[in-house]
């Protein structure tokens, strides 16, 4: 039985057909029931009028009430007049009360015979029995009503149970059609308009499909990203390798003054430092992204800056330092992103110089350089950013300082902001 049409016409009928056995039972009892009333309301009255003698007991047999029934007059004994034409009856408690002269009772159905009688003297007595002849009638009759009823009440169970199956079967339908759609990736939701079970199992569906979607969605981003970084990577890596090999091959093949060698090997080791220093802080980036936290320090964010910047400041420029703040942070990660914004504002400044302001757990490097431009800023704290690709490989950069701060901040529970004007001043504002 595999389809839900199948079950549901099935357990229709099957409840139409209890429905009515129930029905047909009470109604069995209850002509039951009417039947004994009547036989005692018919017989009794006549019986205990006081008025039925042997002589009028024949026009009493053939009366409206007694008609229907067995009548029997019994003369010592033996019975001298019956209606139902036979000489014997079945002997019952009553019959044996009658015949030694006693009274009778009502009895049930269930005994086997109404009956009842009285004595009218002289030996002689009244006994009359049902035929249950209007009881089987009836109950013929119920019978075939019921199986009438019956028929109508599995017809009317299929019919009903197709139409709600039909609707069932729809939606269910619509819903496996959704779900083998997004079994092959096509998680566009599925539209179902019920607000029944299979309404909400539908809403369900659809919400995990938008959230496979996302999830789907992220995934490609980040193996772009993956792919991105590869190949930033190996281009980081592959320029100064082409620099390089270009020169020492001149160097080697051609015969060169003894300026133009210095010069050239000038180059050949400005570019190992520039791959050098690619790789360190590539291996920087990858241990900020594993490492585990180091417990938290209190750390004086003056006189970190201070010492960052006499580290870094080789250039001479005015770098003043302001206000108080301690932090409570991991020690390494803190100064690793003090360490490259400060020397970033540095790096990327000419002329002016650097302000360094702490106020708590908040540090404010702007320094007078030449800014970002509206356009890189959402960038550049991507890895392997830089705002002018020209200028950053003229200056040293590699694009990951702020990669790396951004991803110390983020793992302290630190924010990173910035604003800037081209030509005029960068601000990166850090909140501890
Ligand atoms: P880089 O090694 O190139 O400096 P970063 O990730 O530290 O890489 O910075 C990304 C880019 O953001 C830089 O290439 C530079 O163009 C820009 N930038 C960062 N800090 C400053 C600053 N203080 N002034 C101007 N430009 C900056």
């Amino acid at each position: 039985m595999r389809h839900i049409r199948t079950k549901l016409t099935l357990a229709m009928s099957v409840v139409a057909a209890l429905v009515l056995t129930f029905t047909g039972i009470a109604l069995m009892l209850n002509i039951t029931v009417d039947y004994r009333r009547d036989f005692y309301a018919d017989v009794k009255p006549i019986l205990q009028s006081g008025t039925l003698n042997a002589d009028n007991a024949a026009a009493a047999f053939e009366s409206e009430q007694l008609s229907d029934k067995n009548c029997y007059l019994f003369k010592d004994g033996n019975i001298v007049m019956s209606t139902s034409g036979g000489g014997s009856v079945k002997e019952t408690d009553n019959l044996r009360s009658l015949l030694s002269g006693g009274e009778c009772s009502e009895t049930e159905l269930t005994d086997g015979v109404l009956d009842y009688g009285i004595y009218l003297g002289d030996g002689c007595g009244v006994y009359v029995t049902d035929t249950k002849a209007g009881l089987y009638s009836q109950i013929r009759g119920l019978s075939w009503q019921l199986a009438q009823a019956l028929a109508l009440g599995i017809l009317l169970a299929v019919l009903i149970s197709w139409l709600l199956s039909s609707r069932l079967t729809r939606s269910i339908k619509t819903l496996e059609a959704g779900a083998m759609r997004m079994a092959d990736g096509d998680f566009s939701p599925i539209r179902l308009d019920t607000r029944d079970e299979i309404g909400s199992l539908c809403s369900v569906l659809n919400r995990m499909g938008e959230q496979i979607q996302r999830d789907y969605d992220e995934f490609e981003r980040e193996e772009e990203r993956r792919r991105e970084f590869v190949a930033n990577v190996s281009h980081e890596l592959k320029t100064p390798i082409t620099v390089i090999k270009s020169y020492s091959q001149t160097l080697t093949g051609m015969d060169v003054d003894a300026d133009t060698r210095k010069q050239f090997l000038e180059i050949i080791d400005g570019e190992a430092d520039r791959m050098s220093g690619a790789v360190s802080q590539l291996l920087e980036l990858s241990a900020q992204t594993r490492a585990s936290t180091l417990p938290p320090e209190h750390i004086d964010l003056v006189s970190l800056c201070r010492s960052v910047a006499d580290g870094l400041n080789s250039k001479g420029l005015d770098i003043s330092i302001s206000g108080e703040g301690v932090v409570e942070r991991d020690p390494s990660r803190v100064r690793t992103i003090v360490t490259n914004i400060i020397g970033n504002a540095i790096k990327y400044t000419e002329q002016g110089g650097v302000d360094i302001t702490v106020c708590g757990s908040v540090l404010k490097v702007r320094d007078s350089g030449i800014g970002i431009s509206t356009d890189d800023i959402p960038h550049i704290f991507e890895r392997f950013y830089r705002a002018d690709k020209a200028r950053g490989r003229g200056t040293g950069g590699t694009g990951l300082g702020l990669a790396i701060a951004k991803e110390c901040a983020d793992v302290i529970g630190a924010r990173i902001s910035v604003v800037s004007e081209l030509s005029e001043y960068t601000e990166f504002t850090v909140e501890f």
